[in-house]
């Protein structure tokens, strides 16, 4: 500011002399000389403030941008006080752009974090308006993430249940709604939750529970079929029960109804078997691809109860035919794979009639795939039936099937084993010509063991 003074003083000081000097050391020479320096100055200084105050207002209109540094790099260089206000100004400028910068890549990340998450996200303004939106969210509420900007929410979400949550503004609970991609043949159901923050503002979080909502809804159906399974033969045997309590029997009479309830019971192990088996396979680690089991020895197995069932089944027989094949391994869980197979050959008994034909073989196919297959000479299977047949308590003939022991649960068996085993199961059926059931094992569970 000092020199500022000075070179004021110094203009001032030269004007005078120059003057004072030229009109020969007179007075009014001296005055006018001294007014014509100090005007001197303030022009010099004036021009100097213009082009500081046009620099200034350059960069006040330029918005923050990448390059807005570059620019800044050319401020005017002015003498003293006027380049030192400049230069500060300079680097005031500089750093507020930089943290421009920053806070725009923060933002940018906040949104990208955002974009990454698997729920939908809306921000919503204090007059309800869409503000930003993720991609989750687009494709949830069906909106456009450009053009639906700044449109109000209730115009594009017009689902009543969640029009009422929006105007009842109780957040402490989520809203569920359908999915803006729901047809009735796929429905997808979304659970909406709003959160306000700011000043009025809303955050809507979307998650699509559809699967949530299926696996439920499998699970209670699950719990009632068991329910239902069972308490059908408690309901039996507590009948008997009540009758050999009360009523004086003959012992011929209290030996049938004893084995009535033998029955009944039976069928109520053999159930409760099977759902421990169903467990353990979805509890379980997948089976060790280095266990290997010859074909011959699950052949046998087979064989024994095969046999053993139909002579209760079929007392006038059924043709039972086991083609071992070439002597092979395969790799997996025995006690898995004897399960699967015995399944299918127990089906094939129990659906066939008496004098009817079971074949089970086995080959290895040219590209060393193995093949398990079991065929029979039963009612066979209507196509509509196909798809479903692996469900666990899905019967076509509810009265055979229970008649025969069947629990519902075999084929649901079958198809978790071979899943696990990367096995293929193949179902070839048509009504009144048999059925064939096929496990096609990878090439890589398979070898043939060498002619001894
Ligand atoms: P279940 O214990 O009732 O036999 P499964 O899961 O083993 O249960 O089989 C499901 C349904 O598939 C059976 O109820 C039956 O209607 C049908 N099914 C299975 N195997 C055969 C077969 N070999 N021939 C005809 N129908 C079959």
């Amino acid at each position: 500011m000092i020199n500022r003074w000075i070179i004021f003083a110094v203009c001032m000081f030269v004007g005078g002399s120059l003057g004072w000097w030229t009109t020969a050391k007179e007075g009014l020479g001296l005055g006018m000389g001294i007014a014509l320096g100090a005007f001197v100055w303030l022009l010099v200084d004036s021009l100097y403030m213009a082009r500081l105050l046009n620099w200034l207002r350059t960069e006040q209109s330029n918005e923050p941008q990448e390059g807005l540094v570059s620019t800044l790099a050319v401020a005017p260089s002015l003498p003293g006080v006027l380049g030192e206000v400049a230069d500060r100004t300079r680097r005031l400028l500089k750093n507020r752009d930089q943290q421009n910068l920053e806070s725009q890549a923060r933002l940018g990340e906040f949104l990208a974090a955002l974009q990454a998450s698997p729920s939908g996200v809306v921000l919503l303004d204090a007059r309800g308006r869409i503000e930003w939106c993720n991609q989750v969210a687009t494709q949830h509420f069906g909106f456009d993430a450009q053009r639906d900007v700044l449109q109000h929410i209730a115009n594009l979400v017009r689902e009543p249940a969640f029009k009422a949550y929006m105007a009842a503004g109780n957040f402490s609970r989520d809203v569920l709604i359908p999915g803006s991609f729901s047809t009735p043949a796929r429905p997808v159901k979304l659970s909406v939750h709003a959160h306000s923050y700011g000043k009025n503002r809303k955050l809507l979080l979307s998650r699509d529970i559809t699967a949530i909502e299926l696996a439920e809804a499998m699970r209670r159906d699950f719990v009632a079929n068991v329910s239902h399974e069972i308490r059908t033969p408690l309901t039996v045997l507590s009948g008997f029960i009540e009758t050999l309590q009360t009523l004086p029997l003959k012992e011929a009479e209290r030996g049938r109804y004893l084995a009535l309830m033998a029955q009944q019971s039976k069928r109520m192990q053999t159930l409760v078997s099977d759902l421990l088996i169903l467990s353990r396979l979805e509890g379980s680690p997948l089976p060790d691809a280095n266990d290997w089991i010859t074909t011959r020895a699950l052949f046998a197995q087979c064989e024994q109860d095969a046999k053993a069932l139909s002579v209760v089944i079929a007392p006038q027989g059924q043709q039972l035919e086991f083609e071992p094949g070439p002597a092979c391994e395969i790799a997996g869980a025995q006690t898995e794979l004897y399960s699967a197979m015995s399944n299918l050959i127990t089906n094939a008994v129990r659906y066939t009639a008496e004098r009817g034909l079971v074949k089970v073989s086995w080959t290895v196919l040219e590209d060393g795939r193995g093949k398990f297959q079991v065929k029979d000479t039963g009612p066979g299977i209507a196509p509509e039936h196909l798809p479903r047949l692996t469900e666990r308590f899905y019967r076509i003939d509810r009265s055979r099937s229970r008649e025969t022991g069947g629990t519902g649960l075999g084929l649901a068996i079958v198809k978790h084993v071979a899943q696990r085993h990367g096995v293929e199961l193949q179902i070839e059926s048509q009504p009144g010509l048999g059925s064939l059931f096929s496990l096609i094992f990878p090439a890589t569970r398979v070898r043939r063991l060498q002619a001894s």
